[in-house]
């Protein structure tokens, strides 16, 4: 089975190297998580915006273990923070491949720019940018940066701008963008990339911990996200097991549906 159906998203189950190879033909790449599963059951736009989605993979140890409890295991974890890199060292021989990575603060995108470039011996990230604070607002920064974009050459866009902005940026935008094939919602990666936060230890990350290294890490920010978040989605994957889960947008009217131009997923 190469999809899974986990509360009101299709969960794409394939392992690591399937996307890699699919992704030739281009297309966008969200990793849900457990606070994007809760953002789901409210934000009517995030929603729509993962409908129009081509692929879905699992971001999360917990998602992962989830699914097996429902019977229906996801093969593999693949987190945006893994699969980047491994894109990047997948297509480092591909000329056509060319990255601009949208994110992260000031001067972090060029850093993980030239670091990632050191390590491949070729300029594969081709361009990076940082938005100002509440860029979404400005239209004419926004222009600004689609110029940038188009202008580098690039045929890929990791965007690590925190979820949902970052989902939601890549919907309104992509077909403004003809050059670039592949889209990523990265997240902090970019910063990981940097070296600017570290990831966790490779047994943290075995054993699933990865998120407990990450409060650890980042406390202030990322607590409620990962403690508050764990009891409302405990009692949703319960509602799930025992069959009683409704997905609140599935039967809403279209027209309270907004008209985001995306493309309607198969
Ligand atoms: N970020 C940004 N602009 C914004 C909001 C966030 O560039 O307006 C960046 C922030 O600097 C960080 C990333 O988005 O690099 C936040 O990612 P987060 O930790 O939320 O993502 P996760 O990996 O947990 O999905």
């Amino acid at each position: 089975m190469t999809r899974l159906n986990f509360l009101n998203i299709s969960i794409d189950n394939f392992t690591s190297v399937e996307l890699l190879q699919r992704l030739a033909g281009g297309g966008t790449v969200y990793t849900p998580n457990v606070y994007h599963l809760l953002r789901l059951q409210q934000d009517r736009e995030f929603y729509q915006v993962y409908q129009n989605a081509d692929y879905c993979i699992c971001d999360s140890q917990i998602l992962w273990a989830v699914s097996r409890l429902l019977g229906r295991p996801i093969r593999e974890k693949i987190s945006g923070s893994d699969l980047f890199p491994a894109f990047y060292h997948y297509y480092r021989d591909d000329e056509t491949v060319k990255i601009f990575l949208l994110g992260a603060a000031e001067g972090v995108g060029e850093k993980a720019r030239s670091r990632i470039n050191q390590k491949l011996q070729r300029n594969i990230v081709v361009g990076s940018y940082s938005p100002p604070y509440g860029f979404e607002a400005d239209p004419a920064e926004g222009d600004r940066i689609l110029e940038r974009i188009q202008a580098s050459g690039a045929t890929v866009l990791a965007v690590g701008l925190g979820a949902p902005k970052q989902e939601k940026w890549i919907d309104r935008n992509r077909d403004r963008l003809p050059n670039v094939k592949v889209f990523m919602a990265i997240g902090a990666t970019i910063d990981f990339e940097a070296g600017q936060v570290a990831r966790s230890p490779r047994w943290m990350s075995r054993l699933g911990l990865e998120w407990l290294y990450r409060i650890l890490m980042e406390p202030r920010r990322l607590w409620k996200r990962y403690v508050s978040d764990a009891l409302p989605f405990m009692v949703l994957v319960l509602t799930e097991r025992l069959g009683f889960y409704r997905d609140p947008f599935r039967d809403e009217p279209t027209y309270l549906r907004p008209n985001l131009g995306g493309r309607a997923r198969s």
